[in-house]
């Protein structure tokens, strides 16, 4: 059976050398733009690109603002500063995401708890997130504690998991009940849609990546998609060392991080960006005939979720269980197609063992299954 897939893959790509996951396309102005912003000499942290990326991602997600970050784990230890979360608060995210979303929990000394993904979706599940509030969590001065712990329950950080939205709507609703700052990780969801909305335009804060695995990449690079002014500004003060705007005068006022984009990548970003579209529609076409495929065989293909237009930055199938699982991993992998499973749960990393954590029986159940397939936008397409 998992000879098929490496024949389907191969024919998919057309050609049959080793077929990575997700390799990055330079068909457009990348050159262009590259050279450009050496030849100005700007290839630092300031520069006309910079700006230019920012300008565009507004008007590609209709996001208020958007402020550029080196990557996309600085946007999300920056969207936790933002949301004021504070050394020994409780944020809650799923278990099932990249080590990224609970190392920036991390970096703010705040305490991660993992909660279960949904059993129709990848992403965080609402009614365990409810749950977890209704057994261990109480208001006090509008602001959600957690009762075993006495640690305030600061933020909740979602994430999109392969360009698959989460239940927004339902998500909010919680959130907003129990004054929970809502951060969407759409580190993996650039291009991605919930209800017409780009994902990570719906918190007042989100954080991007363009890591060179993503949909479109600047070689490495992050950003933050804001939704109120004064958040916005602090953002940009914060990333850029604190520093008071004077013509010649060094002076910052507060503690402020380097988490600038080098004009560089904000280039190849740039020129990234006037792609996105063509891409989702290709990975979208991709999709379509891998949902086909997968429809014939015992694998059961990771379709877009409801409410949502997605990217589907990375394909996944789930087999029967793992045995099947390893079988598929060791069969493509050994015949030149490049394949994975899922990260190993938060939950079991040896850095956040004692973490807060529900049952996971259905992250559980995805990381025993799931395997990721070959997801790059299709050169032989046209
Ligand atoms: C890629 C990714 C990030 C951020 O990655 P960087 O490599 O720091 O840009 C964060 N969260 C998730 C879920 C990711 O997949």
């Amino acid at each position: 059976m998992s000879n098929d897939v490496v024949n389907y893959i191969k024919s998919l790509y057309g050609e049959d050398r080793f077929i990575p996951l997700h390799e990055p396309r330079f068909v457009g102005n990348e050159k262009k733009y590259l050279n450009e912003c050496i030849d100005s000499t700007f290839v630092s942290s300031v520069g006309k690109f910079v700006d230019k990326f920012e300008h565009m991602l507004c008007e590609i997600t209709g996001s208020k603002y958007a402020i550029a970050c080196v990557n996309g784990t600085a946007a999300l230890h920056m969207s936790l500063i933002l949301a004021d979360v504070q050394k020994d608060d409780e944020v809650i995210t799923q278990a099932l995401t990249f080590v990224a979303t609970a190392n920036a929990i991390s970096y703010t000394n705040a305490h991660p708890v993992f909660l279960d993904s949904a059993s129709d979706n990848l992403g965080l599940c609402p009614i365990d997130l409810q749950k977890f509030i209704n057994e261990n969590c109480e208001m006090r001065d509008g602001e959600c504690f957690n009762k075993n712990t006495n640690r305030r329950v600061k933020a909740c950080i979602p994430m999109h998991t392969f360009g698959h939205a989460v239940k927004l709507d339902e998500i909010v609703k919680i959130c907003e009940k129990y004054n929970i700052f809502l951060i969407e990780d759409a580190a993996e969801s650039v291009g991605s849609y919930y209800k017409g909305k780009h994902t990570g335009t719906i918190a007042k804060v989100s954080a991007l990546s363009f890591n060179g695995n993503k949909t479109v990449t600047a070689g490495g690079g992050g950003a933050l998609l804001i939704q109120d002014e004064k958040l916005a500004k602090r953002a940009k003060h914060l990333t850029t060392t604190a520093k008071v705007p004077h013509p010649y005068e060094f002076n910052h006022d507060e503690i402020g991080y380097n988490y600038r984009m080098p004009n560089l990548n904000a280039a190849l970003i740039c020129a990234q960006l006037e792609q996105l579209e063509a891409y989702v529609k290709n990975k979208r076409e991709t999709a379509s005939l891998y949902r086909e495929f997968f429809k014939e065989t015992e694998f059961e293909f990771i379709d877009e979720p409801k409410d949502c237009k997605s990217s589907f930055w990375l394909n996944a199938v789930l087999c029967k269980d793992t045995e099947q699982r390893n079988e598929f991993l060791k069969t493509t992998n050994d015949n030149n197609v490049m394949t994975r499973p899922v990260w190993k749960l938060m939950s079991e990393l040896a850095m956040f063992k004692d973490c807060q954590k529900s049952k996971l029986i259905n992250a559980k159940n995805y990381e025993a299954r799931l395997v990721n397939i070959p997801s790059s936008v299709r050169l032989n397409n046209e």
